[in-house]
């Protein structure tokens, strides 16, 4: 099983300015996987854009036009936990010859490697031993590759050497035509001023402009009222309003080890071990600008220690940031995560 969504097919993804060039490359690698210079082919850009469309249309068409072949759709994160159950499990050559015997990998997301040096390294031999062999490697970013500055440098050249095609906002007109293509798939229509309104006015990403028809119609049902243009106006006021959830300690701390790939318990515990001290000191930083808690309790959190102990984590974690290119992608990225709960 390729684990993809058959929905994500070339057919399904409409074309723009925003999209052509990484496209018609996934069009040309799907023709010849493994067989053209877009190895590998390196699809980047922000939430929403499509990336995870685009790489899994290439997935499908090759599954279409070539039943034979081996192909695999994984995300980063579940690459990284099945790397780690396998150590856990001792399982770690089975976890190799499956990925290795792959003839297309689509890696979804790898700026989440960020921060996960060992499962980087396994990927990096997997990687090597495709690319030499003649087997296509797809993979999504949310950076340019120069930009992925958590990842370790050999992977990233390896990321550089096929094509790097970039997602970006779809103009008002493929805006339009996203919304057409998925109400006729869908089987429903609104009117067009609504579309227009409504395409007109989210213009983030192409994952909002579905959410924003979706709760649309989800409104017109419940209220049985046919869609117009001053229910749309209604429905975006409470779309466009965002939720702002607490974030606890518990949660930073989960995110943050997870992030490094350390275990819960360890940043409460004595160890002075340089990725513990690091975790533990990018913890209690996030529980110091993102919670309303205080220093003391800050520090009986993550250990019973002093309310000193987290100011100097505090100042240690923002002179790296300061300094350390790294290390502020580390924090920006868990910030991110953050706020994206
Ligand atoms: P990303 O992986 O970049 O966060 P996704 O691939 O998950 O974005 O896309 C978000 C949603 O938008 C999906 O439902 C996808 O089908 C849709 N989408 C994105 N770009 C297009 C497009 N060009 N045509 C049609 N649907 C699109
Ligand atoms: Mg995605």
């Amino acid at each position: 099983d390729p684990q993809l969504n058959p929905n994500y097919t070339f057919e399904n993804f409409i074309e723009g300015d925003c999209n052509r060039l990484a496209r018609s490359a996934g069009f040309a690698v799907a023709a010849k996987p493994g067989g053209t210079s877009f190895n590998p082919l390196m699809i980047y850009g922000g939430v929403g854009l499509g990336k995870t469309h685009l790489a899994q249309a290439i997935g499908n068409e090759i599954k279409a036009t070539m039943p034979d072949k081996l192909v695999i759709c994984v995300s980063c994160e579940k690459f990284c936990q099945q790397f780690v159950d396998s150590l856990k499990n001792n399982t770690i050559n089975d976890f190799v010859n499956f990925y290795q015997a792959m003839d297309v990998i689509i890696m979804d997301d790898v700026h989440n490697f960020a921060g996960k040096d060992k499962t980087q390294d396994i990927f990096f031999h997997i990687f090597n031993h495709l690319h030499q062999s003649g087997k296509q490697l797809i993979i999504t970013s949310d950076k340019a590759p120069k930009d992925l500055a958590g990842l370790e440098e050999r992977l990233l050249s390896r990321f550089k050497w096929g094509l790097s095609a970039d997602l970006t906002v779809p103009d008002i007109e493929t805006r339009m035509a996203i919304l057409k293509k998925k109400m006729y798939q869908d089987g429903i229509e609104l009117p067009e001023d609504v579309i227009e309104y409504v395409a007109h006015n989210i213009d983030n990403n192409v994952r909002e402009l579905e959410g924003a028809m979706v709760s649309l119609l989800a409104q017109s049902t419940l209220n049985k009222k046919e869609v117009d243009l001053s229910l749309a106006k209604q429905m975006l006021k409470n779309f466009i309003k965002n939720s702002n959830k607490e974030i606890s300690m518990e949660y930073i701390q989960k995110l943050v080890c997870e992030y490094f790939e350390v275990p819960v318990e360890m940043v409460k515990s004595k160890t002075r071990k340089r990725e513990i001290v690091q975790a533990r000191q990018i913890s209690m930083y996030l529980a110091k600008s993102h919670t309303k808690t205080s220093l003391k309790s800050i520090g009986a959190f993550f250990g019973g220690r002093d309310h000193s102990t987290v100011i100097y984590a505090c100042q240690t974690v923002e002179d790296l940031i300061d300094t350390d290119k790294k290390f502020k992608t580390y924090v920006h990225d868990i910030q991110k995560k953050l706020k994206m709960n």
